[in-house]
């Protein structure tokens, strides 16, 4: 986003005037981008809320900072953008001093629960917390903004459960939130735009990057170029790293996969493939790559458990929401990519549209979108770039024919290929719910949040968001005592 558009976005005291309706509360889920944007809109605005969140500290996976016992110098060198994210940490401790805004850390939300009794509606947000996430934690509020942001999708391929591989944003964690690399020699491979700006932080975080592997070609963008070049900015962005990366003699290999990682115990190396015009391998091209480390994505899938347990339509495999980010759950906004995976800016644009909408609502006024011109227009280039982006970097065809009947993949369950083939050809299985039944695969902790694209590719049906009661593990402890005691606002 142009730094014209962040200014837009008020993170400090608003112009309506605070207080200038009821007071009523709203709960944000979720403080990366768009959580933080929607609690400041609101807060401004003169909303009570309460903003909630897995993290020890605020920024979601963009924002991602460096625990604070490391005492790092200059986090910024991690980071793009660092003047919104100083924007909206600064705006945010505002908020929390004036006690607009309460910030709960270390919160795992696992239900939302609609109420809907004669003398309490709203909604109780429910989560764990503490070191072991295992005490209850209830939260009241007259409305609900979901900015959950999205997971990263993986598909399999033999190796990949070796110790040293590890999925793209996994590295991107580790390098943000605990300034560590892997290991030394990494290759950064799969598809999608966060590949580039890993490979980019590995490489100047001192890591050897022996290779961006990218399933996508160069005939992709070309065939996406006229809509690309509507948003030079993310242009700029894409050539930055690209520079970066040629600056340290880092290869791209385009039109290139994975087929399988290699080693005794852990990770040695990577063989590597040209790709087909049709994305199937072509024979003899392969070339092994020595590394230490494999980080690998295909893409992220938006977190949509909460709103699923809330009874939200889904659109694909992301919340639907309305012009105002509302769901069609009354009361229940969503933003970020929550609602469909488009970045940063789009989160922000997304969250303050949310933020400003659910305060009118909530006091009884209906909203003006003038007040959100900068936002929506933000918005408007944000999806639409999107777009041109999804069609370049879709995951490559075929990559299921690489999946040997040996490789495990539903890693909780430890499910190989060979079982859902059979699930498949010989027991008749044709979508994803049936070779759960038949093989466990999907039944797991993760609860097939990693597993489910490849389980659905390898049965050969579309992947569908999974109904999960909730969104993770409980104590039956805490099931059982689930509502005993309703907060007392
Ligand atoms: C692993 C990963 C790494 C990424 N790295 C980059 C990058 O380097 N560059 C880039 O441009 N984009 C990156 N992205 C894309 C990035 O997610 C978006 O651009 C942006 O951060 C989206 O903002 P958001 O607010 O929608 O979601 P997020 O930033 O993902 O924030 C969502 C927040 O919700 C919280 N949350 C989710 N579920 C719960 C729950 N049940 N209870 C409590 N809290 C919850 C999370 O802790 C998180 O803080 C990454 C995405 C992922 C998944």
């Amino acid at each position: 986003m142009s730094r014209h558009a962040h200014d837009a976005y008020d993170t400090h005291e608003s112009h309506e005037g605070v207080g200038g309706g009821a007071r009523r509360s709203l709960a944000v889920i979720g403080a990366g981008p768009a959580g933080l944007a929607a609690a400041l809109a609101a807060a401004v605005r003169g909303s009570r809320v309460t903003l909630i969140d897995a993290g020890a500290q605020a920024g979601g996976q963009f924002y991602r900072q460096p625990a604070e016992e490391l005492g790092a110098r200059r986090p910024q060198a991690l980071h793009h953008q660092w003047r919104t994210w100083e924007r909206l940490r600064d705006g945010l401790a505002t908020q929390i001093a004036t006690g607009r805004v309460t910030h709960l850390t270390d919160h795992h939300v696992w239900c939302v629960e609609r109420l809907d009794l004669d003398e309490a509606t709203g909604f109780l947000v429910h989560a764990l917390h503490g070191p072991a996430q295992e005490e209850p934690s209830v939260v009241r509020a007259d409305a609900v903004v979901l900015a959950t942001g999205a997971y990263e999708k993986v598909l399999p391929f033999p190796g990949w459960t070796l110790p040293g591989v590890i999925t793209a944003g996994g590295a991107q964690a580790m390098l943000k939130g605990g300034l560590v690399l892997q290991g030394r020699t990494a290759v950064v491979a799969g598809t999608g735009p966060l590949l580039l700006p890993v490979a980019a932080g590995l490489a100047s975080a001192g890591a050897e990057v022996a290779a961006l592997v990218e399933s996508a070609g160069v005939h992709h963008v070309a065939r996406h170029a006229r809509a690309l070049s509507a948003h030079p900015d993310k242009l700029v962005e894409g050539a930055g790293y690209v520079a970066e990366l040629m600056r340290r003699r880092v290869p791209l290999k385009a039109r290139h996969a994975i087929v399988e990682a290699q080693g005794d115990g852990a990770l040695e190396a990577v063989t590597v493939a040209a790709l087909d015009r049709d994305g199937r391998v072509t024979p003899g091209s392969e070339q092994v790559i020595r590394c230490d480390t494999l980080a690998v994505g295909h893409g992220l899938l938006p977190h949509t458990d909460l709103a699923e347990t809330l009874g939200c339509r889904l659109e694909g495999p992301a919340v639907a929401v309305d012009d105002e980010q509302r769901t069609d759950v009354h009361g229940v906004w969503a933003a970020g990519e929550a609602t469909g995976v488009g970045g940063a800016a789009l989160s922000l644009a997304e969250g303050h549209i949310a933020g400003c909408s659910a305060t009118a609502r909530l006091a009884g006024r209906e909203p003006d979108p003038r007040a959100w011109n900068a936002a929506a227009k933000s918005r408007a280039r944000g999806r639409d770039f999107i777009a041109s982006l999804d069609a370049v970097f879709a995951p490559r065809a075929h990559w299921a024919e690489q999946v040997t009947d040996a490789t495990v993949v539903c890693r909780c369950e430890e499910v190989p290929a060979s079982a859902i083939r059979e699930a498949v050809g010989e027991l008749g299985a044709t979508d994803a719910r049936t070779v759960k039944l038949l093989t466990r695969a999907g039944m797991g902790w993760c609860q097939g949040r990693m597993c489910g694209p490849a389980v659905a590719g390898l049965t050969g049906c579309e992947p569908r968001p999974s109904r999960r009661p909730f969104a993770r593990p409980v104590p039956l402890g805490v099931l059982a005592r689930a509502g005993e005691d309703l907060p007392d606002e």
